[in-house]
């Protein structure tokens, strides 16, 4: 960090020390006369006490009938709503140059917007493990993390953080050597060739590891569905899988226009499509915000951008404008009524797929799409997904309950006894507009109580970081 600010730095020393400092989260939690959202899909309960001790969830009943231990801090939580700790279920925080790591910039946005997990969907592997393994033991604030470590992607890779792969024989070592090495799941990129694609699916299936992420431009999506590919980001290959001109629309991926893929889309396909999906349990994390920002840069990435005294000059000033440069020259070329009607099929097919009964994750790609904030980007994503057509509730599972089912973590995702104390206090309902989840009075993160003086502190934080860093 570069001292150029020294008196905002000595302004902010004072509350910054409170938040960032590593505290053990011993203390005793009693939130009272709350409304409970559990989002396990029952109807919000009102006038609730939930205690929290060592880092979980150990009572939850009415107000009347749960006593608050002595030794606890009592929460008032009169008109106001408790849902579980949200989960960004694709970020990449530790990203080569691109995103340079900085532990006060990325965790702490998370953090002071609710998100305490996130499944980063591909970075350099050995400081996300002791990321991961600081913050599981509360020696640094910060999300929960389940990593992919470098994205196997084609020969020649087109992002930092990533494993080449030529053929077969690459796609099975590298899944041995990534297992081997503390990875929790395999990220699968747009270039790997089919042959590593397959090789790597059936070695991902022998070593018991999740495969996820894009279908390959070189494999269709209802083979990455056959082949057990657990999640589908950002819809790849699903507007392909839906067209009568599958195999044309695949043999020149960056080529034809929005507009091809809308004329050929032929409804019988994709219901055959989000069919075989809901059979294999292909989840599909729709990066809906992002997806705007990438097929409509000219308009999300115009006008001020009230966030940006949180981004560090390294987004703000080399990744961003390059993602821009590299989008307006190879996406985004097609008339412009084209790409808004392309995002607005999207919506749709999130819509469908959710009534036919495909689960839905919430995630946003931050902090590698153009403007694309951690955590405040998640609450961008809930709204998208809830104009997709997916009730509140559903919308807010999509970033709770379906986390954890989806991860295999039975402690996360819903407000029960025994899951471990991540929470959000919420000032308004979220079951009346999802915009709610922005409203944010506190934050329970593995256990450690964070008042909104507390949030504040580490939103002045990252701004102070992102003033000075790289
Ligand atoms: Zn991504």
């Amino acid at each position: 960090m570069k001292l150029r600010n020294v008196g905002l730095l000595l302004a902010l020393t004072i509350i910054a020390a409170v938040s960032v400092a590593a505290v053990p989260p011993d203390e005793t939690l009693g939130f009272v006369h709350a409304t409970v959202i559990d989002a396990t899909g029952s109807p919000a309960q009102p006038d609730m006490t939930v205690i929290v001790a060592d880092r979980r969830i150990v009572e939850i009943g009415t107000s009347a009938s749960v006593k608050v231990p002595k030794n606890a801090r009592v929460v008032e939580a009169r008109d106001k709503y408790l849902i579980p700790g949200l989960w960004d279920m694709h970020g990449h925080e530790i990203f080569g140059a691109w995103l340079p790591e900085d532990e006060k910039v990325t965790p702490l946005l998370f953090v002071a917007n609710g998100v305490t997990g996130v499944r980063d969907m591909g970075g350099d592997l050995e400081p996300l493990k002791k990321w991961r393994s600081r913050i599981a033991s509360g020696d640094l604030l910060g999300p929960r993390m389940v990593i992919a470590g470098p994205m196997l992607d084609g020969p020649v890779p087109a992002f930092p953080s990533s494993a080449p792969v030529k053929d077969a024989a690459d796609g099975r070592r590298i899944v041995d050597e990534l297992k081997a090495n503390g990875a929790d799941f395999i990220k699968i990129q747009s270039l790997v060739p089919r042959d590593g694609y397959f090789a790597a699916a059936d070695e991902a299936k022998k070593q018991g590891i999740v495969f996820a992420g894009h279908v390959p431009d070189a494999v269709r999506a209802a083979e990455a569905s056959n082949a057990g590919q657990k999640s589908i980001e950002h819809l790849t290959g699903v507007f392909e899988g839906c067209s009568s001109v599958e195999a044309e629309l695949m043999s020149k991926p960056r080529g034809p226009g929005r507009g091809r893929f809308l004329s050929t889309y032929d409804p019988a396909k994709a219901k055959a499509l989000i069919a075989l999906f809901l059979k294999n349990q292909t989840w599909q994390v729709p990066t809906l915000y992002w997806e705007q920002g990438e097929w409509l840069i000219e308009q999300t990435n115009a006008g001020p951008d009230p966030l940006a005294k949180y981004a560090p000059a390294a987004w703000r000033e080399r990744t961003w404008p390059m993602f821009t440069r590299e989008i307006l020259k190879s996406w985004s070329t097609d008339p412009v009524a084209d790409r808004e009607a392309f995002v607005q099929a999207e919506f749709k097919m999130v819509g469908e797929m959710h009534r036919a009964g495909v689960p839905i994750l919430a995630g946003t790609d931050t902090a590698a799409g153009v403007r694309v904030y951690p955590g405040f980007s998640l609450h961008s994503e809930l709204e998208m997904i809830a104009q997709s057509g997916l009730s509140p509730m559903e919308t807010l599972q999509t970033a709770t309950r379906n986390a954890g089912v989806y991860l295999g973590l039975s402690d996360t995702g819903t407000i029960e006894k025994g899951k471990r104390a991540d929470l959000v206090l919420l000032d308004a309902n979220p079951l009346d507009s999802i915009s709610n989840t922005r409203k944010i009075r506190s934050v329970v993160i593995n256990g450690r109580y964070l008042s909104r003086s507390d949030l504040d502190g580490l939103l002045h934080t990252v701004q102070l970081e992102a003033a000075n860093a790289k």
